[in-house]
């Protein structure tokens, strides 16, 4: 077992990690890098509770000091990493610091796209990613700003509905033609749009941002077909993705994020990899996955843990999310595959549930306001049985009756 475990990024999956590593019974010296100011936080809140003003900051906190302090967690906040030196097992921070490691996580997240167009500098244009962006932008969605929204993500639709919520003027523009095109089944983003649309938000979709207009402050957004649009306060929600910058020349193997197999170990000895940050060859599937979940970032440092610990575990668990817009709760479990067949069930008013239906076994769910169908759903791809495709089809089949 090591002596020394050092874990980048003091996120849901750095902290998990250590956190398992205690309950596992590591007595080695245990160290989570975070890079910003805060103990560790929860994110989901952010686009949600708290830029409605329905949570406080603190409220967002995983885990107190005195609980990292009673686990022997050393937390340094402000502490970035800047380069892996793996000949050497050790890191170097920004401060130019170095750190000798035995085990190495990196749990470093992912950093936002950033969207580069005239006018970005101007007062008014905000990301979403960390809760400094979420307590600023708060403060400025309370004067009820007419808001401009690129990007009809998970991250842009949460705040349109929170804003909307706030009484602001939304918009949201979006270059594909339907919104969570990377994820979400084409009935639950019609769903969507269309209780999006009850709710005031307006659309432009197939269409980018050229250039935001203002002389100080936002005023305009100029669209790519010559649209100008009126609006104070711009939002850009286009998507992550792992921040690789400063592992380049540590010989470390990356693609889209940092290569790992089902034990989260990456091609370095003793490296391994959680979180946003890990590309995975998960076991479900053909192809490596790149998954943005709470659920990824925690199954993954258990993950991690498990690994450093010299257990013999491996990760496999089917991949789960949720969203929440209005009143409406979307949660997604598996991976719908290209040839699946759709099955859309909608038993109840302000719900629906689609199935993707593989050959013979169930690959995904995704439902708004049907947490019984999920509940089932989950277990029944998690068991990985041959399904019954007729009684998937009824709508009267209660899904749990299948397990
Ligand atoms: C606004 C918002 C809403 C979301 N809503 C949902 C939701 O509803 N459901 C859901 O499942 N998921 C949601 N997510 C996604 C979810 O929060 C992430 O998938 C999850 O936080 C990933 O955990 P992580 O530990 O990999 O990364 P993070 O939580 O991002 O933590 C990584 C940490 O590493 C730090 N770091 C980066 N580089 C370095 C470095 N070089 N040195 C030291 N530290 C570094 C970062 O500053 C960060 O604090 C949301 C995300 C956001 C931003």
């Amino acid at each position: 077992m090591s002596d020394t475990t050092v874990i980048v990024g003091a996120g849901q999956a750095g902290l998990q990690t250590a956190v398992s590593l205690r309950q596992g019974g590591y007595a080695g010296r245990l160290l989570l890098l975070g890079s910003e100011a805060h103990l560790p936080y929860q994110r989901p809140p952010l686009s949600k509770q708290v830029l409605k003003g329905e949570f406080d900051a603190d409220r967002c906190t995983l885990r107190g000091a005195d609980f990292l302090a009673a686990q022997e967690i050393e937390f340094r906040p402000h502490s970035r990493a800047e380069a892996l030196l793996s000949d050497q097992q050790q890191l170097r921070l920004a401060d130019g610091q170095l750190l000798s490691y035995d085990a190495l996580v990196i749990a470093s997240g992912a950093r936002l796209n950033r969207l580069h167009l005239p006018g970005s500098e101007l007062d008014g244009v905000f990301y979403l990613r960390t809760i400094d962006d979420a307590l600023t932008l708060r403060e400025r969605l309370q004067a009820q700003p007419q808001v401009l929204i690129a990007g009809a993500g998970y991250i842009g639709l949460e705040v349109a509905a929170s804003a909307r919520a706030l009484g602001c003027k939304v918009r949201v523009v979006e270059a594909q033609q339907q919104l969570m095109q990377r994820s979400a089944l084409p009935a639950i983003a019609d769903f969507m749009r269309a209780r999006h649309e009850q709710e005031g938000v307006a659309f432009h979709f197939g269409r980018k941002l050229a250039a935001i207009h203002g002389q100080r402050q936002v005023q305009r957004v100029g669209l790519d077909d010559g649209t100008e649009l009126d609006a104070e306060l711009v939002v850009k929600g286009i998507g992550v993705r792992p921040d690789l910058r400063w592992l380049e020349g540590s010989g470390l193997a990356t693609a889209r994020g940092i290569l790992v197999d089902d034990q989260c170990r990456t091609n370095l000895a003793n490296v391994y990899a959680a979180g946003d940050c890990a590309e995975t060859q998960h076991p479900l599937y053909s192809e490596p996955v790149l998954l943005e979940s709470v659920q990824n970032a925690v199954s993954q440092g258990k993950t991690c843990a498990a690994a450093i610990l010299g257990q013999d575990t491996s990760y496999s668990d089917v991949p789960w999310f949720w969203s929440e817009q209005f009143d409406c709760r979307i949660q997604l479990a598996g991976l719908p595959q290209p040839q699946d067949e759709l099955v859309v069930r909608s038993d109840a008013p302000n719900s629906m549930t689609v199935l993707a239906l593989g050959a013979d076994r169930l690959h995904a769910i995704q439902c708004i306001n049907a947490p019984r169908d999920y509940m089932a759903a989950r277990k029944i791809i998690a068991l990985g049985d041959a399904i019954d495709r007729d009684r998937l089809r009824n709508p009267k089949t209660e899904l749990k009756e299948l397990l």
